[in-house]
């Protein structure tokens, strides 16, 4: 034995001294441990194996003897694999000494289990143990071929939370999840967001995606409750030359498309990815055109006359905002769900205000009374949830010289019920100010009566929906004279949007519907036709002498 051996075996450490062809030549008692070998063997005769922090296997012997013949000394990171799956994490330093090569080895398991624990803490959610984004990825990346990705969304999850909490929302996540593990063998889920995880259904897996969504949205119970998932899946199934990362935003672009509709169920159309990227084109021009003076020049506000129902008489007008991009109109129903998002919503009202005082001076001009008016305009909920709506509103009113008796503020049923204690609080303020409030697309929404006993309002617009069919779909009819009927025992007059024929006009008379909106009378008007047609009826009718 060489001094060298000598010193470490008085060391008690973990070594082992073999010759230039790795037959043992000396170890200690802790490496004989270790390497299970003894004097006189070849260092890699057992039956152990090598495997690097991911246990991938490592063939450690070509590291050695590569390191042997050039002379290279150095520290190898390895876990020692035994045949009972134990693995003992090690650092070998290797050195050279006078033909004989010297290992050392220095336990490594802390260090090791570390740093996996930061590893997997990065790659999977600590909630509910599903892989984020990018290990998802990857893992697919490298296990598997082309397969089919789904995206799934819990669309009650919120609701959930709110009325049995984060504990009850949370167990119903992962119930779902339960059931893709037992309806599909071999799927790999990773974490989107709260409410929504995707799915990787390996090739050739048997599946079959109408009955997968059913189990999906099949009610179930906890603790005496019973709950009903409302459950989106949207799927793409991958073809050549795809990269999963993008068939997964596929998948995701496919859920967004069926949150608006009942069956919550699609398959990625490409024609939606034209449609996402239409969308994206809108929202950077949008914020293009806010961000100049005045818009740009590219907005403008048409006028739509009402009409008292019995005298026809012209009452006032609802504001509707255009846009004009590249030398076609967008339609609001397009952009102002943008305005929302953005954030730039109460631009468009300050825009319609300050178009309206123009209107109003115009028709001053013209003669026409325009205090016996009433215009109009449209509030988003985004936009009554701003707790400075109702400052910001009365400062474009004055700087505009309105007066807010003039002035109707449309508000969407929906708007009113996921807050109605703080809307109602600011429509009363509203009213007290001199407003009046109408509740738009009435009928649509979710009309509880005892909501709409204490809501304060003066007005319903029985959506265009109701009124377009209603004199040849009984059914329609029911709802129409429903809705007629309830507000004239609310002692509330009703508009009725969307009028086009005599038969509808005639209808809405009948049901004692106090004004109209419409075709029938006119489409919406750009300000000097607005002015002309005022001036006309009012010449007929006597009205505003
Ligand atoms: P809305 O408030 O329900 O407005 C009525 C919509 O029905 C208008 O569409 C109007 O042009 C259309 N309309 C009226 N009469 C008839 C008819 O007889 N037949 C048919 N087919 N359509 C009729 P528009 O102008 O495209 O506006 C769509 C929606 O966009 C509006 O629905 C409103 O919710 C929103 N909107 C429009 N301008 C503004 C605005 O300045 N601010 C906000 N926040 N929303 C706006
Ligand atoms: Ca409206
Ligand atoms: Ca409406």
């Amino acid at each position: 034995m060489s001094r060298l051996s000598e010193q470490l075996l008085a060391l008690n450490i973990a070594f082992i001294v073999t010759d230039k062809n790795l037959l043992v030549e000396a170890l200690s008692t802790e490496a004989e441990k270790l390497f299970r070998v003894e004097v006189g063997k070849h260092l890699f005769c057992g039956d152990i194996g090598f495997v690097d922090d991911q246990y991938h296997s490592i063939d450690l012997r070509s590291l050695l003897e590569g390191m042997i013949s050039s002379q290279k000394e150095g520290d190898l990171e390895v876990g020692i694999s035994y045949p009972d799956k134990n693995v003992e994490w090690v650092k070998i330093s290797v050195l050279h000494q006078q033909g004989q090569c010297v290992l050392h080895a220095v336990d490594q398991s802390e260090l090791i289990t570390t740093r996996r624990l930061n590893r997997q803490l990065s790659m999977l959610d600590p909630h509910t143990g599903l892989l984020y984004r990018e290990a998802f990825l990857a893992k697919i990346e490298s296990d598997y071929g082309l397969g089919l990705v789904c995206c799934v969304r819990i669309c009650n999850y919120q609701r959930i939370n709110e009325i049995w909490g984060t504990a009850v929302a949370n167990l119903v996540f992962m119930e779902i999840l339960a059931r893709v593990s037992n309806e599909i063998e071999g799927a790999i889920c990773s974490k989107h967001s709260t409410d929504s995880f995707n799915i990787f259904i390996p090739p050739e897996t048997p599946f079959d995606v109408e009955s997968f969504y059913s189990v999906l949205n099949a009610p179930f119970h906890f603790n005496g409750r019973h709950f009903f998932s409302n459950v989106a899946l949207g799927y793409y199934q991958e073809k050549e030359g795809d990269s999963h990362a993008q068939s997964l935003n596929k998948a995701e672009m496919a859920i967004l498309d069926v949150l608006s509709e009942r069956v919550r169920l699609a398959e990625f159309q490409e024609d939606l990815a034209r449609q996402i990227e239409h969308q994206n084109n809108l929202e950077t021009e949008f914020r293009a055109a806010v961000a100049q003076d005045d818009l740009g020049d590219s907005f403008y506000v048409v006028f739509q006359p009402v009409h008292e129902t019995n005298s026809q008489n012209v009452i006032g007008a609802e504001c509707l905002i255009r846009w004009t991009l590249n030398g076609k109109m967008v339609s609001p129903v397009e952009f102002i769900p943008i305005a929302e998002k953005i954030g730039d919503i109460g631009v468009l009202t300050q825009f319609n205000i300050r178009k309206l005082q123009e209107l109003i001076i115009e028709l001053k001009k013209k003669g026409v009374d325009s205090d016996a008016l009433l215009f109009a305009l449209n509030i988003s909920v985004v936009e009554i949830l701003d707790v400075d709506f109702v400052d910001k509103l009365l400062v474009a009113i004055n700087s505009a010289q309105l007066n807010p008796r003039n002035i109707k503020l449309e508000l969407t049923e929906s708007a009113l019920i996921d807050n109605f204690n703080y809307v109602n609080q600011v429509l009363e303020q509203l009213q007290m100010l001199g407003f009046k409030v109408s509740i738009d697309d009435f009928g649509t929404g979710f009309s509880s009566l005892s909501y709409l006993c204490r809501l304060s309002f003066d007005e319903i617009k029985i959506d265009r929906a109701f009124v377009t069919h209603v004199v040849d779909d009984i059914k329609l009819q029911t709802v129409f004279n429903s809705i007629a009927s309830l507000a004239t025992n609310m002692d509330k007059p009703v508009v009725a949007e969307g009028v086009e024929t005599l038969e509808q006009l005639n209808y809405a008379k009948k049901k004692n519907v106090q004004y109209i909106q419409g075709y029938y009378f006119s489409k919406p008007l750009d300000s000097d036709d607005f002015i002309a047609y005022v001036v006309d009826k009012t010449a007929d009718g006597g009205n505003n002498g």
